[in-house]
């Protein structure tokens, strides 16, 4: 339908940033994890809303149900979109409301163990939120890591902890609900029923107050049944005894064989767990609270060998429990599944178990939650079926329809439906009960009667509802179809496929959508759009795989501008290495399709080829700040095994560091030297822009350096040069077939190693006992697996009391640098500012860091954001405690930012078209073949310049390469005038902006000439 100007105009209004009518955003947040059959997507139609809006406070919500419900436009909350029922997928337009924005904490009683929270809070924030309180949830759903307490309430479900806890909706005490017409309900106890699993379709939950319980260790304890009735044998057992569990999750023998051959975690640093080899058999779970652990477990052990159960040992029910949120892994195998989520008493658990097995030919993985107390107070187990299979394949609409056929089973066996969602509108009875669905309508008919809440959900049935009825009628014929498909197990990524590397195509695929990447991506919480994120990101290749969508500019750049963080990969609930597929992409992008990549990277890259740095200071100067002292003994031209390599941010900006790091280095009594003028930058920032040729040159350059000055190991300071020695650079050797033979070490590491060895210890001081906290840069943390060493320095240090901060170690958040920095600084200094609001939160005034490029980003966004942190060097808090002192980097990182800043936003559209308006005299002088006196001709002639005018964007782009040359030495000045340069840039200015000129303006120009030509014509007219 679509929405009028003035509809837009009054959501622009209202929500500001907060609002996008953006096509591929809006696509975005048209979706939800399931993978519909291509078959089946024509009868749900268009699922693209008219807008995606993202309100904070409740009175947003009243304010926009009372307009939309004047205007008639549909509303559809959505959450983390972690369901597959539809509920938060617009089917009949409108406007998606996104609750990313309300998921804050409103209080916590710790007495009565209840919390109020906004509905868009994840489990895993609000645990951890309660973690400070000494309290933790009583259950949650296995999506934890992304799904909300809001999605939770309105999707209806069980989770880990349901064992004791049942259903959700029976922990929650009160929901404040903003109804269809914008009046504010609380509901409670039955009334509750309005608003659990009713998919938002009565109204935005606004708040939720449930009940937690003490923090508390838990213990596990796994069992293996040979047979589905064993297990069930077990189950019945465990709840006849009243033993007091927490939790029991199972899976089924393929569920455990596919687990054992999914691939494991492909993330470089400490986050792999190690593998365990699990039984092909059902195994279940048990948890329950470590206090009652003593005669708890013996009794469930006694239990369980009474039902024929073996107990396994403790590292895979470690493991098992460790992993419990990461179950998309055998996503991969697919790289799609076919999902069947059912519910049946526990009474029926094996037979249905068994009768699945047998009439489905398919590996169906299954995995299980038991509660305790479920549908009329009997125990009920909730099942979830997934059936490995290829959504790109035909076959997979048939196998589809097996879905129906684990419903069938189940009901035969006492069961039902998980949730009714936009599917399972016909089944809304059977799910809810025929009392709460006449319930329901009683109250859509009052309080919506135009239905514009969440239409064609729970109650309210579309095309697929009835296709569904009817697949029901035809199952025994579906399922013999689906059967006869012929579908492989296994991840086989193929050949290349438009530009994508064939296992980036195929992790496409494999993204279970389930968004545990969202969050904590900081180009997602720096701009708040999905198309940002990891999750987006997939989706949006998975588009384009299917000729949907193209490659842009701005699509470019946001895949370009991910900080290389690898935070995502650590999450991912299917383990795919996410980071390297972007990486992956940069140099086919850039060099292969020629995209623009961003333009600051083209300064460096014409400052590197001039002069090995990327700073744009002279080779001669990069020993400048090596301490004159340490010169005959590691300084240049020495020869030794170990070279410390010094990289261009220490060498030209933050001389601290290098000084501080060589000082900890020769007073610890390492055999070092440094290279000198023979280092060049590490070309990190190469092949992050995609310039992989410059990157691989610049490689071999350092490499050769290196084995020239006799070493076999590089010791850095900074943690990407660390990355590119330790990880990239043997990767990237083997590619080209050079002989590589180099170990990277940090500074940190190898003083670590000193002190554990009693060979290096810090002298007694006497200085005032210092509380800090330790920032774990991305790249010597989730890269490179560095996290303790640096805590062993600082905890060496005489008086320093180290914090940590909430996110530490893996968990560490990114610090925004540097492509944030240089795509958008606006959005780092957000970003950054997160960071250093946890640094606050620990009471240190001082974050220690040993990144140059996190220091430089902390320290610009601390003093954007005005917020009270010092920032100081790993390397120079130690090495001061050794009494020695250094420069003050803060002056030059803000001298060398004022650069940064202002060549940024020169290097723009606007920012060009401005640099073209101060010079309007010299480039229509510099017009080829007398164009220039034409036109100042035209001038005159009002009229002939605007019948010129639709020619100036075909014109523009031919001209101007050719005025170039001789507008060049006026543009120098100009940019001069604009960007306060040190002496050493602007003298090299002449050689590089030329190269900087060439290689942008191809791509700018078409962007460039909209905003010149009013300007150029105002010129001519003499204005
Ligand atoms: C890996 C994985 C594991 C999962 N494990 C479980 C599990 O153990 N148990 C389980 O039950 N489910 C599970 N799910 C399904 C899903 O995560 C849950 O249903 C979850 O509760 C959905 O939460 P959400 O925040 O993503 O909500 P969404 O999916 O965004 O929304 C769900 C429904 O709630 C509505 N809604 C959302 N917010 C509001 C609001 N503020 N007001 C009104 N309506 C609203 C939406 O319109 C939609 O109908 C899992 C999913 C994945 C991907
Ligand atoms: S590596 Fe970091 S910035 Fe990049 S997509 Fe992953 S979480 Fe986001
Ligand atoms: S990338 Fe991983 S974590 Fe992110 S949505 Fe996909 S499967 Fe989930």
């Amino acid at each position: 339908m679509g929405l009028y100007k003035g509809q837009q105009a009054y959501l622009e209004e209202k929500f500001q940033d907060r609002v996008t009518f953006d096509r591929l955003e809006r696509k975005l947040y048209g979706h939800d994890i399931a993978a519909i059959p291509k078959l089946v997507k024509p009868l749900i139609g268009s699922t693209v809303p008219d807008a995606v809006v993202q309100p904070q406070a409740e009175s947003e919500l009243v304010e926009l149900a009372r307009w939309a419900r004047r205007q008639a436009i549909p509303l559809v909350p959505r959450a983390k979109a972690s369901s597959g029922y539809g509920g938060a997928v617009p089917v009949r337009g409108g406007i998606v409301v996104d609750f990313y924005r309300m998921s804050g904490v409103v209080s916590v009683d710790v007495e009565s163990q209840e919390v109020t929270v906004q509905p868009g809070i994840t489990w895993e924030r609000l645990d951890r939120d309660l973690a400070k309180h000494g309290l933790t949830l009583r259950l949650y759903p296995s999506s934890y890591p992304s799904s909300t307490v809001g999605g939770w309430l309105a999707q209806g479900g069980a989770g880990f902890g349901s064992y004791q806890y049942g259903y959700f909706r029976d922990n929650v005490t009160s929901a404040r609900v903003v109804l269809p017409d914008g009046e504010i309900e609380e509901f409670t106890s039955d009334g509750l029923d309005l608003v659990a699993d009713a998919e938002g379709i009565t109204g935005f939950i606004s708040q939720v107050t449930l009940k937690v319980q003490p923090l508390g260790e838990i213990d596990v304890v796994a069992f293996s049944c040979r047979t589905a009735s064993d297990l069930q044998g077990f189950v019945e057992s465990v709840v006849a005894s009243g033993l007091p569990v927490w939790s029991i999750m199972f899976i089924n023998p393929s569920m455990a064989d596919m687990k054992n051959i999914a691939p494991s975690s492909a993330h470089g640093g400490e986050g792999d767990t190690a593998r365990v080899e699990l039984p092909k058999a059902y195994i279940s779970v048990v948890t329950f609270k470590s206090t009652q652990k003593e005669n708890l477990r013996e009794n469930l052990e006694e239990l369980a060998h009474r039902a024929g159960a073996q107990t396994l040992s403790d590292d895979i029910a470690r493991h098992e429990w460790d992993n419990r949120f990461k179950i998309m892994l055998v996503k991969r195998l697919g790289p799609s599944l076919v999902p069947a989520e059912v519910i049946v008493p526990v009474s029926g658990l094996g037979v249905t178990l068994d009768e699945i097995s047998a009439k489905i030919r398919h590996p169906v993985l299954k995995e299980g939650i038991i509660v305790k107390d479920g549908r009329g107070g009997n125990p009920e187990a909730v099942l979830l079926g997934f059936i490995p299979a290829d959504e790109r394949t035909l076959g997979y609409n048939f196998m589809f329809a097996l879905s129906l056929s684990i419903m069938k089973i189940a009901k035969k066996h006492g069961g039902r439906a998980y949730a009714t969602g936009m599917y399972f509108s016909g089944k809304a009875e059977e799910i809810l009960g025929s009392d709460r669905v006449l319930r329901l309508r009683d109250f859509k008919a009052k309080n919506d009667p135009s239905g514009i809440m969440n239409p064609g959900k729970v109650i309210d049935g579309g095309f697929v509802d009835k296709a569904i009825v009817l697949g029901e009628l035809f199952e025994p014929v579906a399922r013999r179809m689906g059967n006869l498909v012929a579908s492989k197990v296994g991840e086989r990524p193929g050949a290349e496929i438009k530009g994508i590397p064939g296992d980036v195509a195929w992790f496409a695929y494999s993204c279970s959508q389930c968004g545990y990447c969202v969050d904590t991506c900081d180009q997602f919480y720096g701009r708040g759009w999905e198309s940002q994120s990891p999750r987006g990101k997939w989706y949006w290749l998975r588009e384009y795989l299917e000729g949907r969508e193209k490659w842009d500019q701005r699509m470019v750049d946001t895949f370009l501008v991910c900080t290389t963080c690898e935070l995502c990969d650590l999450r991912c609930s299917a383990s795919l290495p996410i980071e390297s597929s972007w990486m992956k992409l940069r140099g086919g992008l850039i060099e292969r399709d020629g995209w623009m990549t961003f333009p600051p990277f083209e300064m460096m890259a014409a400052a590197l080829e001039a002069q090995g740095d990327i700073w744009a200071g002279y080779r001669k100067d990069r020993a400048a700040w090596f301490p004159a002292d340490l010169a005959e003994k590691h300084g240049p031209g020495g020869s030794a095994k170990n070279v410390y390599f010094a990289g261009c941010t220490a060498s030209y900006v933050e001389n601290d560091i290098g000084m501080a790091a060589t000082r900890l280095l020769d007073v610890a009594g390492v055999d070092f030297t440094y290279l000198g003028e023979k280092e060049s930058c590490c070309a990190t920032p190469m092949l992050v822009a995609g310039k992989w040729d410059l990157f691989a040159e610049t490689m071999k350059r350092n490499v050769k350096a290196v084995k020239d000055a006799g070493a076999d190991t590089v010791i850095s300071s900074c943690p990407a040069c660390d990355m590119m020695w330790r990880k990239v650079y043997p990767e990237w050797a083997k590619k080209l077939g050079i002989e590589f033979g180099i170990t990277a070490k940090h500074y940190s590491e190898v003083i670590a190693e000193k002190i554990e060895a009693g060979e290096f210890e810090f002298p007694p001081n006497g200085s005032e006992p210092v509380k800090v906290t330790w920032h774990d840069s991305c790249h010597i943390g989730r890269a490179s697996g560095v996290y303790e060493p640096p805590r062993s320095l600082i905890n060496a240090v005489p008086g320093a009391e180290l914090v940590e901060m909430s996110h530490n170690r893996q968990e560490a958040l990114c610090c925004g640098s540097v492509l944030t920095l240089i795509k958008d600084p606006a959005v780092a200094a957000d970003i950054g500012k997160e960071r250093l609001d946890e640094v606050i939160e620990t009471g240190a005034d001082t974050v220690l860091a040993l990144c140059p490029c996190c220091q430089f980003q902390l320290r610009v966004s601390a003093q954007k954001k005005e917020v009270p942190v010092d920032v100081v060097d790993l390397a120079r808090f130690a090495a001061g405690a050794l009494g020695y002192d250094f420069p003050d980097p803060n002056p030059e990182v803000a001298a060398q930012w004022a650069v940064f800043e202002a060549m940024i936003s020169l290097m723009t559209p606007e920012g060009f078209a401005e640099l073209m308006g101060s010079m309007w005299p010299q480039l229509i002088d510099a017009m080829p073949l007398k164009m220039g006196a034409m036109m100042r001709l035209m001038g005159k002639l009002p009229v002939a310049l605007e019948l010129m005018k639709p020619l100036f964007p075909i014109l523009f782009p031919r001209l101007l390469p050719l005025m170039m040359p001789k507008v060049m030495p006026v543009m120098l000045e100009k940019v001069g005038e604009r960007i306060p340069m040190p002496d050493y840039m602007r003298e090299q200015m002449p050689e590089l902006m030329p190269k900087v000129m060439n290689n942008l303006m191809p791509h700018m120009i078409g962007d460039v000439v909209p905003l010149v030509i009013e300007p150029m014509i105002d010129y001519l007219k003499g204005k």
